[in-house]
């Protein structure tokens, strides 16, 4: 619940505003597990607050530690049974956190693992931000900067990633910029036009692995639906609404997207969307598909930029403990 909601629901057992304000913070900041902790509240409250709501909480059904890098992945577990992962990266300047929107997956790009079981329910913005406080209890650690890109297509989860976002940034609560946050799609074309107006100020990341209409249907089927002359026209629309520029990832797969046509192409396509960046992943190679790694990554980054086209290759974290997406979960759910 928003603070105005907590407000009126308190209203309604006869409580004054402040008392709202003292409960946001106890689940927010100081993070209570039950009511009965919420020391500054009356003893009547606390009761009947007990017999209408509940503090909701997810379990650590795994937990991973690479000994590499001290990457952490979770898999937790909601009150309904269903599952979902979460990685806590380390980096120099700070603890990242990626978050699953959604439990499973209906997009069905053909490289990923979260999607081949198929989708089973969306997310509540209690779920995800049950991620974040339950990762930074067990880790000790806390989160600066989060990112969407777990299990889910955020935006096919629409109502409630905004309603999250709100909560995550609300001033009284866990009061995160969200210019420190993420969002990643497959390339939701209404949604993305959608959330250029709402101005945010987060980073949308554009899941795009190829440049041609062709060949990105032929990995990526959400773009039969919508092209990608389309996708990117909704992009150039999302920077000039916001002034943000657009970061596409692109996983390079040895045979399929990594070859010198294919860079020209995406030269071609990301003109009019420049200046934006462009992320190279090593693809993953996971059980259920014959991808390979391309052994082209550096030379495909080089053809970019030389064509004027900003690219990085991403670093690999949690390699030891299968910490790319979908793959935890997934690998549970065969051994149940
Ligand atoms: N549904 C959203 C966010 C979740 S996927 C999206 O599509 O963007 C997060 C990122 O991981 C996406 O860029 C996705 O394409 C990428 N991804 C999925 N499987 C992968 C794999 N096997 N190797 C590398 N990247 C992968």
């Amino acid at each position: 619940m928003t603070l105005p909601e907590l407000e009126s629901d308190l209203a309604a057992l006869g409580e004054k505003k402040f008392r709202a304000g003292q409960l946001y913070d106890w689940l927010h900041v100081k993070r209570a597990l039950s009511f009965a902790e919420c020391s500054n509240l009356p003893k009547t409250l606390i009761s009947r607050l007990g017999e209408e709501y509940e503090i909701r909480r997810a379990s650590v059904k795994r937990k991973l530690e690479s000994k590499l890098d001290g990457t952490i992945k979770y898999l937790f577990e909601f009150p309904d049974g269903e599952r979902c992962e979460t990685v806590m990266m380390s980096y120099r300047h700070g603890n990242s956190l990626c978050i699953s929107t959604q439990v499973g997956c209906k997009m069905g790009c053909s490289f990923c693992a979260s999607t081949k079981a198929g989708y089973v329910r969306d997310l509540l913005p209690s779920e995800m931000l049950l991620q974040i406080y339950e990762s930074e209890r067990d880790s000790g650690r806390k989160v600066e900067s989060l990112v969407l890109m777990g299990i889910g297509e955020p935006l096919d989860n629409y109502d409630n990633v905004m309603r999250f976002l709100t909560l995550l940034s609300s001033e009284k609560g866990r009061n995160m910029s969200l210019r420190h946050v993420s969002l990643s799609t497959c390339g939701i074309v209404p949604r993305i036009r959608e959330l250029a107006e709402l101005g945010l100020g987060l980073t949308l990341s554009v899941s795009l692995h190829a440049p041609t209409d062709e060949k990105r249907s032929a990995i990526m089927p959400v773009n039969k639906r919508y092209g990608t002359a389309e996708l990117i026209d909704a992009c150039r629309y999302y920077f000039d609404r916001t002034g943000r520029r657009i970061s596409f990832e692109f996983a390079l797969i040895s045979g399929v997207n990594d070859d010198a046509q294919t860079a020209k192409e995406l030269i071609r396509l990301l003109k009019p969307v420049s200046p934006c960046h462009v992320n190279l992943i090593p693809v993953n190679e996971i059980r259920e598909r014959e991808y390979s790694r391309s052994g082209r990554v550096r030379e495909f980054q080089k053809l970019l930029t030389d064509g004027g086209i900003n690219a990085t290759v991403r670093r690999t974290l949690g390699a030891d403990i299968n910490a790319a997406c979908g793959q935890l979960r997934r690998e549970n759910l065969a051994e149940n």
